[in-house]
């Protein structure tokens, strides 16, 4: 017999707040909760359905839309009213997406500028987030009806590189649906937790997660030590997966089936030929060959593929994958025979050939892949869901930033206040100075990215620090916090700590990095490593060659009357040597100039000082 709870106050019956755990995947969505009665974390489905729900969105006449299986059916009929792996174009803007646009079946309006992407339907606009919010109402829809109970809060999974735009609109999202968003969590932490569940309390180990799904792929490194998980590193590619495979099977079909040299395929067509090398693609996980007749501009065609053609054409997506791994397990500073396990997550993952060059790569002979590759991420994320609801205290998460997050300091060169794969939630603070007398303005400019010189970087938001009062150079205390919350949202603010002037911005970014500019960034901080180290003792040079410039001719201007003509003459010659030095470029010269006149004006600086001390301290009595 069930217990049920009432509330005294106003008599209602009060139903356990149950939170669930949602895969929003760019092929298919999945939503989990923990059984009330196993403990186990489960998969939601609706009445003899499929679990997976397909993230297709039908926008039909009327406003009608559909979601799931029942709209993939409209992929083919009505391609320019059917919307799928609208994931990808999550906070993109149109410049983002442009040169993925052509597999794309439906409208995505070009209005050239870097505003959010729209998408076009029956002369509707729809934003990427809106769409998702249809697919999260029907996931939420199938476990309410499953539950018979109302579903308010939820975790949601993202890829790894979700950058801070992205996460933002997967929250949006979720409240659009209904949904308070607790939390979002990588997709490979949340895998890892479906298998952490199962380990013993005093194990140690070392596990690689790889995720490749229909149109993602996540590598990460973790570190399971009795009941905490750290990730030690992230890699991967937001536009990499089983849907580039099945493009590379149409476009041999293609080339080598259909001998008319002019032909058109129109959109009903190409929907046709890209469902059937789905379906060859997950034949040939299990076995040889593949054939069908097709019916292509009203011509019946046998088309075939072999396991060993589609290893082929898929190889090189593959050894990207592979290259990620390379980089991630670089990051983390581990041999590939440190890792005791790796996991395999996404729908991806059982093509043959992916799982014998991850055996080779990580050099195993078993992967684990115990549990269904599709259902990871949701079980897993119905696992942190449960650590939120506080029934297990047992574990803890931490995560890490894949990017160094850091503001423009004289010369343009970068300081990072929070260092790529710092563990997040993470707080950091440092404190900085103005460089001009009397300054009351300070801008702050907040830049993502490996490289010493901000122009490299990318830059994620800019704000004013004003109303500072009136202070000598280098005398205000600019203290600026960088706070990173658990979801990879940066929260900036600086603050004047003798005068508590402060202003903060909450940096959401309008569109995202693509895959490349990312990869670009951190291949990029490598090759120019020893660039950058010169770029940045040239910069300082040159930044406190000017310092010292300034602070010189400030002081021959108060102090010119207690200097003779002959030491103000030759400061200024020495000036003119530095300025000139700063535009040798050389830091050898500029730092000779800048010792000459240091050493110069030295002494008369402490001759200055000492009769000014002398002046303060007379008449006064000593006991
Ligand atoms: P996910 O995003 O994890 O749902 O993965 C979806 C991707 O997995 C799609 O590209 C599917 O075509 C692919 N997939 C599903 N089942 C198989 C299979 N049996 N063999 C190969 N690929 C598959």
């Amino acid at each position: 017999m069930a217990l049920i709870p009432i509330n005294i106050k106003d008599g209602s019956f009060k139903q356990e707040d149950v939170i669930v755990g949602i895969d929003l995947g760019t092929t298919n969505s999945l939503i989990a909760i923990i059984d009330s009665n196993t403990k186990k974390p489960k998969i939601l489905k609706a009445n003899f359905d499929d679990i997976l729900v397909p993230s297709i969105i039908y926008l039909g006449k009327n406003k009608q839309t559909i979601v799931g299986n029942k709209a993939k059916k409209h992929l083919i009929e009505e391609p320019q009213n059917t919307i799928f792996s609208v994931k990808r174009l999550m906070g993109k803007s149109y410049k983002d997406v442009v040169e993925n646009i052509t597999t794309k079946s439906y409208k995505i309006i070009d209005d050239n500028n870097d505003s959010l992407v729209k998408i076009e339907v029956e002369g509707r606009y729809y934003t990427p987030v809106e769409l998702s919010s249809y697919i999260l109402k029907e996931l939420k829809n199938i476990a309410e009806t499953e539950l018979n109970n109302k579903i308010s809060k939820a975790v949601i999974t993202v890829p790894a590189y979700f950058n801070d735009a992205q996460r933002q609109a997967t929250r949006d999202a979720g409240k659009l649906a209904g949904l308070d968003v607790l939390r979002i969590i990588n997709e490979p932490t949340a895998a890892s937790l479906a298998y952490g569940i199962g380990i013993e309390q005093n194990q140690n180990q070392t596990v690689a997660v790889y995720d490749l799904g229909g149109g993602t792929f996540d590598i990460s490194i973790l570190k399971i030590n009795e009941g905490i998980f750290e990730v030690l590193s992230t890699n991967g590619d937001t536009n990499l997966g089983g849907d580039d495979f099945d493009h590379e099977i149409v476009k041999y079909w293609i080339e080598n089936f259909f001998d008319n040299q002019n032909l058109k395929i129109n959109n009903f067509d190409m929907q046709k030929l890209r469902i059937e090398a789905e379906n060859a693609k997950k034949y040939l996980s299990e076995h040889e060959n593949f054939s069908i007749d097709i019916s292509i501009n009203s011509r019946i065609t046998k088309l075939e593929l072999s396991l060993i053609k589609l290893e082929e054409l898929i190889k090189p997506i593959v050894d990207k994958t592979i290259k990620s791994c390379f980089n991630a397990m670089n990051d983390a500073g581990l041999k590939n025979s440190d890792i005791d396990e790796v996991i395999m997550v996404g729908g991806s993952t059982r093509v043959k050939l992916v799982k014998n060059e991850i055996k080779k790569f990580f050099e195993k002979k078993e992967l684990h892949d115990k549990l269904n590759p599709d259902e990871t991420v949701a079980l897993g994320a119905a696992i942190e869901a449960d650590i939120l609801a506080g029934n297990r205290k047992d574990i803890l998460l931490l995560d890490v930033t894949p990017l160094s997050l850091g503001i423009e300091t004289m010369g343009g060169l970068m300081d990072v206040i929070i260092p790529r794969n710092a563990k997040i939630p993470q707080s950091i603070a440092k404190q900085y100075t103005t460089s001009k007398d009397g300054q009351s303005n300070l801008r702050i400019s907040i830049f993502q990215g490996e490289r010493d010189n901000v122009s490299f970087n990318r830059k994620l938001g800019e704000f004013n620090l004003t109303g500072i009062p009136a202070m000598p150079a280098g005398l205000p205390k600019i203290e600026i916090s960088f706070m990173l919350d658990a979801d990879g949202i940066l929260k900036v603010k600086a603050k004047e700590l003798r005068s508590s002037v402060e202003q903060k911005i909450e940096v959401k970014p309008q569109y995202g990095l693509t895959d490349e500019e990312l990869e670009k960034m951190l291949l990029d901080s490598l090759l120019h490593a020893g660039e950058d180290v010169k770029y940045r003792s040239l910069t300082e040079a040159q930044t406190e060659a000017e310092q010292l410039i300034y602070t010189t001719l400030r002081f021959i201007e108060k102090n010119k009357n207690e200097l003779s003509n002959d030491e103000i003459e030759q400061t200024n010659n020495f000036v003119e040597q530095l300025k000139n030095s700063i535009k040798s470029e050389s830091k050898d010269e500029i730092l000779k100039a800048h010792d000459i006149l240091n050493d110069f004006t030295k002494p008369f600086a402490e001759r200055l000082m000492d009769k000014a001390i002398a002046f303060a301290i007379k008449g006064k009595k000593i006991d």
